[in-house]
């Protein structure tokens, strides 16, 4: 075995069905009276229903979390966070509203209790990535980790079948790529290894029977490790692209990754081969690239970025973003490959 380093976060974790009833605890247990529950407009009514749940400890409700957090809706949330004395948050949805618990967190340092009802994994790093006048920037601290995660079951039932696909692949690329990782080791492998086995076997079912509490289970656990992967280790080119998709073009999060993922493992494949004999055993496949754009397709996932609003001029352009700010990655970077690369998930043609 090679030497390695190992970084764990601090995390109280609670999992199962129906956990969500422990919250009023957890909030006692942290000491607090005055909590903010944050939450999307679209998720408002469940904010409500928490607020009710949490009783007089609950000081109030910000449904204004927006996908790649603006400071200009954590700027307004401040203001709610000053004027009723907050003390603790609890945040309640995705990764979007994960996302302004930890840019409220970032500047007060208050706990946070976070409720995921999607499989982005982010309530389990370090990392927030802000928006400011359409630019991204991504920043690491101590203070955005949330203090307790509960995973309930329970919130994951309502998440619409097309979003169940396409967040359990934006799960999976983390993992696959903390696999390859410079920092990887068999620590995080193990976790990856096992999260992409249940992702990719929870959604097919969860695509027949969105409310198969055991198919979801097995998809939130796989979720809860795959976010520890992306904040234990450093991620590659397929994070780099996506978040280039995201940051320039506007595209959306979880369907940008389902599309870029097996192209972005295709480009990997020669130069990590210890993560192809994971993702073979984990997928039960020769083929770990086609097998996910196979499963992704066939579970309604849209495989042409070009579907997902990307302009053609992209194709060309895509290429010197990454090469003018790379990440680390196992395969060299060469513009010629990284064009050929894009234009395949432009079109949504299977890797080969
Ligand atoms: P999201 O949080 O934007 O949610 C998408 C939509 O689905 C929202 O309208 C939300 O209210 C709704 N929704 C969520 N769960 C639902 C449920 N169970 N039932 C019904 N509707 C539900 O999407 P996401 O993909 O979870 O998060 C994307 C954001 O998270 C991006 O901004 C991304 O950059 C960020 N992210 C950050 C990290 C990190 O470590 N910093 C990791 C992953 C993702």
């Amino acid at each position: 075995m090679r030497d390695f380093v190992y970084n764990a976060h601090p995390a109280r974790v609670i999992f199962g069905s129906g956990t969500l009833t422990r919250l009023p605890e957890e909030i006692e247990r942290l000491g607090l009276s005055r909590v903010l529950v944050v939450a999307t407009p679209e998720q408002d009514a469940d904010a409500r229903r928490i607020k009710d749940r949490i009783g007089e400890r609950a000081a109030g409700i910000f449904a204004g979390a927006r996908m790649h957090t603006p400071t200009d809706v954590t700027a307004k949330a401040m203001e709610v966070v000053t004027a009723e004395r907050i003390d603790g948050l609890v945040a309640v949805g995705g990764g979007s509203t994960t996302g302004l618990a930890k840019a409220i967190a970032l500047r007060t340092d208050l706990p946070q209790i976070v409720a995921p009802t999607t499989y982005a994994g982010s309530e389990m790093t370090p990392i927030l990535g802000e928006t400011e006048n359409g630019r991204k920037v991504t920043k690491s601290d101590p203070r955005i980790l949330p203090e307790v995660v509960i995973y309930d079951v329970d919130l994951t039932l309502t998440l619409p079948v097309a979003m169940s696909v396409t967040s359990g692949m934006n799960a999976i690329a983390h993992a696959v790529e903390a696999l390859y990782a410079r920092e990887a080791n068999p620590i995080v492998s193990m976790m990856a290894e096992r999260a992409i086995a249940a992702i990719a076997a929870a959604l097919p079912i969860i695509h027949d029977r969105p409310d198969d509490r055991d198919a979801r289970s097995e998809a939130l656990f796989g979720a809860w490790l795959c976010g520890v992967c992306l904040g234990s280790v450093g991620m590659a080119l397929h994070h780099k692209i996506c978040h280039t998709l995201g940051g320039t073009y506007n595209l959306p999060h979880a369907e940008t990754h389902t599309a870029v993922l097996p192209h972005a493992l295709a480009y990997n494949a020669d130069a990590a081969p210890e993560t192809m004999q994971a993702l073979r055993r984990a997928l039960s496949t020769e083929d770990p690239a086609g097998t996910l754009f196979d499963l992704s397709r066939t579970l309604g996932a849209t495989m042409a970025l070009e579907r997902l609003g990307l302009p053609e001029r992209a194709v060309d352009e895509v290429p010197d973003l990454i090469l003018a700010n790379p990440y680390w990655n196992p395969a060299a970077l060469d513009r010629y490959a990284l064009r050929r690369l894009v234009a395949n998930a432009f079109s949504g043609h299977r890797p080969s």
